[in-house]
């Protein structure tokens, strides 16, 4: 019995020395996977720390170095702005069946035949922009075989001397007066304008010209009606000026007579014209003026009115503008887009016509200013005395 407990006795201490070993075995693994982990993890967060750090040593040269970026391309790329002018139908001369007295003759011939008296009160406007210009709705030239219509308009070649000492740089030839004198007048009318320096476009003549090395090409069509064969012409005509100019202005003569708003056809042509690449819409012949309209961030003017009209010794409506936009260029690309009006009388005096379009002031500005607003459509601001930039519509 005693030598039983004795045996007993032995393996409970054997028990408890295995324990206690395998407790020790245990805590000296766990120590040991402690000690790995833990410097691993203090490595791997060194790591990220200086990740973070050349991450943000980058970050700190990258803030230093985008204002010195901005500013070397602001100083690369100043833009280059240009002005250009548009008015409506100038007739520089007359229908011989008219009466000498107050005709535009009459008036020239009183004023000592000088040829700058006709532009004399806006030519400082015309001449201060960069490029002006106008609709030639006379012929110049002797012949005598006329078309046969009602009103034939023709005036000596020298005449065209007007355009070019009013700072006019070119005029659009395509409408309905420009063979008024059939073929031999409209030859006449392009010696005369080539003699004066006046450059001319429209009747399948085109017009580029360079300013400040922007290139700014012109394209005249007569737009009272239309068919796929215009269409595709005036397609294929945007597109080649496109080629080799930044801005392509199209002037369109049509609408109807003393009409207050553009028609369908005006509407048509001119949305299609931007559409196929056209920056500026300048439109004439109604006689009177019609609303301007934003369209796809580009302007037309639907009828600019007359400007400078012998074609009557006393029109009742002589309200007219000058329409002029402030474009700006980097990289020869339009960056910029603002338009003004100056509101204008084709006359300097009111009671008749006396050929010398002047700027008005005070009342009767602000009358063409409201007749303006309330004629046109969707420009999101009003036409004032300031050049308003144009948003995308
Ligand atoms: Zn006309």
């Amino acid at each position: 019995m005693r030598r039983k407990r004795k045996k007993s006795f032995k393996i409970e201490r054997l028990i408890i020395a295995i324990m206690l070993l395998a407790c020790f075995i245990l805590l000296v693994t766990w120590s040991m996977h402690y000690t790995t982990t833990a410097k691993a993890n203090k490595i791997k967060s060194t790591v990220t720390k200086s990740n973070v750090k050349a991450d943000k040593l980058q970050k700190n040269k990258k803030v230093e170095e985008i204002p010195k970026e901005e500013k070397s391309e602001v100083e690369e790329k100043t833009p280059t702005e240009i002005v250009i002018s548009s008015v409506g139908d100038c007739t520089l001369g007359n229908d011989s069946k008219f009466a000498f007295k107050n005709s535009m003759p009459d008036v020239l011939a009183k004023n000592n035949k000088d040829y700058s008296y006709f532009f004399k009160n806006v030519a400082d406007i015309f001449k201060a922009d960069d490029i002006t210009t106008a609709n030639c709705e006379t012929t110049f030239t002797d012949a005598t075989k006329r078309a046969d219509k009602q009103y034939t308009f023709k005036a000596p070649a020298a005449y065209a001397k007007a355009f070019s000492l009013g700072g006019i740089e070119a005029v659009n030839i395509s409408n309905n007066h420009i063979y008024d004198y059939l073929q031999k007048g409209f030859q006449d009318t392009i010696s005369a304008l080539k003699q004066e320096n006046v450059n001319f476009f429209g009747e399948g003549n085109q017009w580029v010209t360079d300013v400040k090395g922007v290139k700014v090409g012109y394209l005249g069509y007569m737009g009272f009606s239309y068919d796929n064969n215009f269409l595709n012409k005036l397609q294929n005509d945007i597109r080649a000026m496109k080629e080799k100019s930044q801005f392509v202005v199209i002037n369109f003569h049509w609408g109807v007579e003393n009409a207050y708003y553009p028609n369908s056809t005006q509407k048509y042509l001119a949305h299609y014209a931007i559409d196929q690449g056209a920056d500026l819409i300048v439109g004439h012949h109604p006689h009177v003026i019609e609303g301007l309209e934003r369209y796809n961030g580009k302007i037309i003017a639907y009828s600019m009115g007359n400007f400078c009209f012998g074609g009557n010794t006393n029109p009742s409506d002589k309200d007219t503008f000058i329409l002029q936009l402030k474009l700006s260029f980097v990289d020869n690309q339009l960056k910029g887009y603002a338009v003004k009006v100056i509101p204008c009388s084709i006359s300097s005096v009111n009671y008749i016509n006396d050929y010398s379009p002047i700027v008005l002031s005070g009342e009767n500005k602000q009358k063409v200013f409201d007749k303006l607003n309330k004629l046109s459509t969707n420009l999101a601001f009003s036409l004032n005395d300031e050049f308003n930039t144009l948003e995308k519509n």
